[in-house]
């Protein structure tokens, strides 16, 4: 890194430690190096301990494998979510996104990925029988497939889709015009709230 060649080797490690962010370059992890230097020691505590405390504070939601930092999410925990319809995703990041849209008021289930077969990523390595034990408490009237609109994502779906049918749960896909896998964390809120909104049946 030829720009902070200057630096000592300390705030070297703070500009290396934030050029590991997604979009942060060589400038910019310079910049808030310098930035998170004007902090008093307090400050750099406190954040210092955010950090080094996240792994014990944040893990799992025991329900949905939504992030949480207790026993369950703050979706399962609020009772006012409609407990009949659950919106299966990829992953936890794809969560907030759905929010954002407004065009949820249900439950989630984070799968955790998708069938990838080349890379060896069966069914048994996603959160598939815990879905299935929430649908046998019977509470489930529709289960929401928003996993990602390519290939795999599809054929997730459709591998779930024949998987969970029962009588009495409708199995609906939401509509295309959903960017692809992680892409759906930076999706519009307009866009998805239409795409969940004009759902159809899968199965
Ligand atoms: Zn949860």
């Amino acid at each position: 890194m030829q720009s902070s060649s200057s630096y000592p080797e300390a705030v070297e490690q703070l500009i290396a430690g934030f050029r590991r962010l997604p979009g942060v370059g060589a400038r910019t992890a310079e910049r808030l190096a310098l930035a998170v230097l004007r902090w008093t020691p307090e400050e750099l505590h406190d954040f210092g301990l955010l950090l080094a405390t996240l792994p014990e504070r944040v893990g799992e939601c025991r329900v949905c494998g939504n992030l949480a930092e207790d026993d369950l999410c703050p979706v399962c925990r609020d009772p006012a979510r409609d407990q009949s319809i659950i919106c299966v995703v990829e992953n936890a990041d794809q969560v907030p996104v759905i929010e954002r849209s407004g065009g949820h008021r249900g439950l989630y289930h984070v799968l955790g990925g998708r069938i990838v077969p080349l890379d060896g990523i069966g069914p048994e390595d996603l959160r598939i029988g815990e879905l299935r034990a929430r649908l046998d408490s019977g509470e489930v009237r529709e289960l929401v497939l928003a996993t990602g609109s390519d290939i795999e994502g599809e054929a997730t779906a459709t591998y779930l889709a024949r998987e969970l049918r029962r009588p009495g749960l409708a199995i609906t896909r939401i509509a295309t015009g959903i960017p692809v896998g992680a892409d759906l964390a930076f999706a519009d809120s307009a866009t998805l709230a239409t795409a969940l909104n004009s759902r159809r049946p899968v199965g």
